[in-house]
């Protein structure tokens, strides 16, 4: 077992001393997926693993990505004249639990160690939720908004034909993420249906119902966050009717977290998206502004509220703060300033590890993102049962189900919480990273 320090993602067992010192000489790059996000999931990674007394053959083991796939391919613009060259990824941490389950994203900065560090977050969402799946991620660096649909359908078809051969039904299934949405899943559905020669819907969760997709998948993520949110506010000792939630985003996980934040009798004080964030402290009209957005796309000219720059979200006063857009939005240089009590991670790994301690010191609950939004992968999970028995499922059932799953995974996570005298995100990789390393002990190694 080579000699290790925490936070050190540079190096892999088996790499004489003086070699791995040129590598780490070369370039402080010397690994394929070294990033900052990946240098904080394995930050945070070993600082769980020795708070554990994990066995260090599984801590090593578990700190890279199984399978790594980076592919290139022409993409054609609509005016036929100018081919690109678009960069695409898809990362598979942990092949031991089952097949591997994560989003697919585009976004134009996407990169290998960004998707990584999701894979690895997959991992343990999975794990603490209690579901048959190792974590994966995969995207393409491109813009979707400045893509035509028929652009944004030939870079799915082409993407999935350049990593047919590593997805599969029983072996990783893709879903939506930032930038990628049911049509999408639909042309991947079909492409892979295509080159298979017959049907295969259960290769990727989140697709339109008509295609074998389930109900209220859509909103799964969404409406996940909020069921937390009795369990977290009754913790702080917080009377969640008619508190203020700040939303950062307006996408797929922002929107439904908002309409079920209403439902609960909650006021949506402020939303945003790429062009900035609206404000009313006497909470926004959500269908208004989910009819605009469907209009118009971006928040930008909504009416009923009040504009103001992306950032001062984290500014606004309220009692619960979700941030489900981007990474790395709560920093150092902001955490001081959120004046809610509650937070509950949408986006994956929006908050730093810098932020995180400080907020932990000034007293805000955080439910962690790799709690707070598996209820998209429950809801995937169910979408797959459910195609590969070929038997579906009312949305009573479904919601019910992820109901008792989110409410389960949060009481097991508090319990470890106390138990542990540690923070939730803490007690939440406790309980994934268990999960995995007794699986992967019993297993053993092959050959
Ligand atoms: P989406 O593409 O539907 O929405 C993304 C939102 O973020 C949009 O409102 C967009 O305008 C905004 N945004 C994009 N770039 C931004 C930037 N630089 N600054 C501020 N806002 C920006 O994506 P989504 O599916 O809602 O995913 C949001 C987050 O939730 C991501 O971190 C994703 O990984 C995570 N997540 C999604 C799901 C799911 O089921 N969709 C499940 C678990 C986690």
């Amino acid at each position: 077992m080579r000699n290790r320090q925490q936070g050190d993602v540079g190096g892999s067992v088996g790499v004489p001393d003086q070699r791995q010192e040129e590598m780490t000489a070369f370039d402080g790059n010397m690994l394929e997926w070294e990033s900052p996000m990946y240098r904080d999931a394995v930050g945070q990674f070993d600082r769980v693993a020795v708070l554990m007394g994990l066995d260090e053959n599984v801590t090593e083991r578990l700190r890279f990505p199984q399978k790594a796939t980076v592919v290139t391919f022409p993409f054609r613009h609509d005016n036929y004249e100018d081919v690109d060259t678009l960069f695409g990824y898809r990362v598979q941490h942990v092949t031991t639990m089952g097949p591997t389950k994560g989003g697919i994203r585009y976004a134009g900065d996407v990169n290998l160690g960004e998707v990584s560090a999701l894979a690895m977050l997959m991992t343990w969402k999975c794990a603490i939720v209690g579901l048959p799946f190792g974590g994966a991620k995969g995207g393409v660096r491109v813009d979707p908004m400045g893509l035509s649909r028929a652009e944004l359908q030939r870079v799915t078809r082409r993407f999935t034909m350049e990593i047919i051969n590593v997805i599969g039904p029983n072996s990783d299934i893709p879903a939506p993420d930032m930038g990628t949405n049911e049509q999408v899943m639909a042309w991947l559905m079909d492409t892979y249906s295509q080159h298979i020669g017959h049907a295969v819907p259960a290769i990727v969760t989140g697709k339109p119902p008509a295609l074998g997709g389930s109900v209220a998948r859509r909103e799964a993520t969404g409406r996940g966050l909020m069921f937390l949110l009795p369990q977290a506010a009754h913790h702080v000792g917080m009377d969640y009717a008619n508190a203020r939630i700040a939303i950062h985003g307006f996408g797929n996980v922002a929107r439904y977290a908002a309409i079920s934040a209403v439902e609960m009798g909650c006021r949506v004080v402020a939303v945003s998206d790429i062009s900035g964030a609206i404000y009313d402290e006497n909470g926004l009209d959500i269908d208004a502004v989910a009819k605009w957005t469907d209009e118009h796309r971006l928040l930008q000219g909504f009416p009923d509220a009040e504009h103001i720059e992306g950032d001062a979200l984290f500014r606004v006063p309220c009692d619960i703060l979700v941030p489900a857009a981007v990474q790395g939005v709560v920093t150092s240089q902001n955490a001081g300033d959120i004046q809610a009590s509650i937070i509950i991670e949408g986006a994956n790994n929006p908050t730093n590890l810098d932020a995180d301690d400080i907020l932990r010191e000034r007293g805000v609950f955080i439910v962690p993102d790799i709690l707070a939004n598996a209820g998209g992968v429950t809801v995937s999970y169910f979408e797959w049962v459910q195609d590969v028995q070929k038997y579906f499922w009312s949305e009573n059932e479904i919601v019910g189900r992820l109901r008792e799953i989110m409410t389960r995974s949060f009481d097991d996570v508090i319990s470890i919480a106390t138990a542990e005298s540690v923070d939730m995100r803490t007690a939440a990789l406790i309980k994934g990273i268990r999960r995995v390393a007794d699986a992967k002990l019993v297993r053993g190694v092959f050959p």
